[in-house]
């Protein structure tokens, strides 16, 4: 199991990069990672930190996407730098960059996250778009987490309703494992499973909170990011926390590239897949209502169709991965019925 040596959570925690990183044992050279705009918001401020406070020799990389090309190249400057440490800073697509081209270059990362939009801040997995499977794979964990409240809430507060989503999702995420543990005998592990299902619910129970778009509610959003992430590691798989309404996601993402966030297609999808489970998907859909989340095609920027292609395309998305779906095996008419009882469409 791999996991994070330190979780630094909270206002202006991101000063403390430079002491982070000399704790670790990184006194030399750092590669930061970020995207144009993410580097403005807070990769500028870390690279002053590494240079002038702890005379460290720090090399910036900007991304824009999370392509594999933009890992490869990621890759070529790491292998041309050889950085001590890689600091990932931004939202979801260049931590990925950054976590899957340091893991394949043997070189550790610190994730400094500036969204909170889902889990992948804190996870050993990430995913990489055009690469042969549309959902996440190992990578490595981060060897430390920086996530400033103070910075991340200047990201617009639909990033953080979709985090909720995401955390929401464990709901149908564990329900798909403890399946597939009684119907295929796969591995199932009961404390990973307890500690996304814990993340679900303290989020729920703070839906009130988050509406109010405070530091606490952030901050209670990160600890759950951060513990399913943890989940993951111990877990050795994304299994707490993604299933059928992942692979919805995934799918609708395949049919509608780049329509809705990552945790507003899970949050849609957990609706539907709770339903199928048999549990009380009217209460998920209504938290997701008080979160201000879409809880319909239309509100998610798809057509109806678009809702039922990806529900038929969902199992094939990652055959390994059996879900409810695999289980109840349903045509076309029956997910019609799911996405209408659902007011999904
Ligand atoms: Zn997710």
């Amino acid at each position: 199991m791999q996991f994070p040596r330190e979780v630094i959570v909270g206002e202006g925690t991101l000063e403390s990069v430079g002491e982070i990183s000399r704790r670790l044992g990184f006194t030399e050279s750092a590669l930061i990672i970020a995207g144009s705009k993410t580097f403005g918001i807070a990769g500028k401020r870390v690279k002053e930190l590494l240079e002038e406070k702890e005379g460290m020799a720090v090399e910036t990389f900007l991304v824009e996407n999370a392509t594999a090309r933009d890992v490869e190249a990621v890759e070529e400057k790491i292998e041309s730098l050889r950085p001590q440490i890689v600091f990932a800073v931004g939202g979801g697509t260049k931590i990925d960059v950054a976590k899957c081209s340091s893991a394949n270059q043997g070189i550790p990362f610190i994730s400094v996250p500036t969204t909170a939009s889902h889990d992948g801040i804190a996870s050993p997995l990430s995913s990489i778009k055009g690469s042969e499977k549309p959902y996440s794979v190992m990578a490595q964990a981060p060897l430390a987490i920086v996530a400033d409240t103070r910075i991340i809430m200047r990201a617009p507060w639909r990033y953080a309703v979709s985090g909720c989503e995401d955390v929401i999702a464990k709901f149908t995420a564990v329900k798909d494992w403890k399946l597939a543990h009684e119907d295929k005998n796969e591995y199932y592990g009961g404390y990973a499973a307890s500690l996304a299902l814990m993340s679900a619910k303290h989020v729920m129970q703070n839906v009130g909170l988050m509406k109010t778009k405070s530091e606490e509610g952030l901050r209670i959003l990160l600890e759950a990011l951060i513990s399913c992430g943890v989940s993951m590691s111990i877990a050795g798989s994304s299994r707490p926390c993604s299933g059928s309404e992942h692979l919805f996601s995934h799918a609708l993402d395949v049919i509608r590239p780049n329509h809705a966030m990552h945790g507003e297609r899970c949050g849609v999808g957990t609706i539907m897949m709770t339903y199928l489970h048999g549990g009380n998907w009217k209460r998920i859909r209504d938290d997701l209502k008080k979160l201000g989340a879409p809880t319909n095609a239309r509100q998610l920027g798809v057509e109806k169709e678009d809702v039922l292609r990806a529900l038929k395309m969902a199992k094939s998305i990652r055959p390994d991965r059996y879900t409810i779906l695999n289980k109840l095996g349903l045509r076309r008419e029956s997910y019609e019925y799911l996405a209408k009882v659902t007011e999904v469409i």
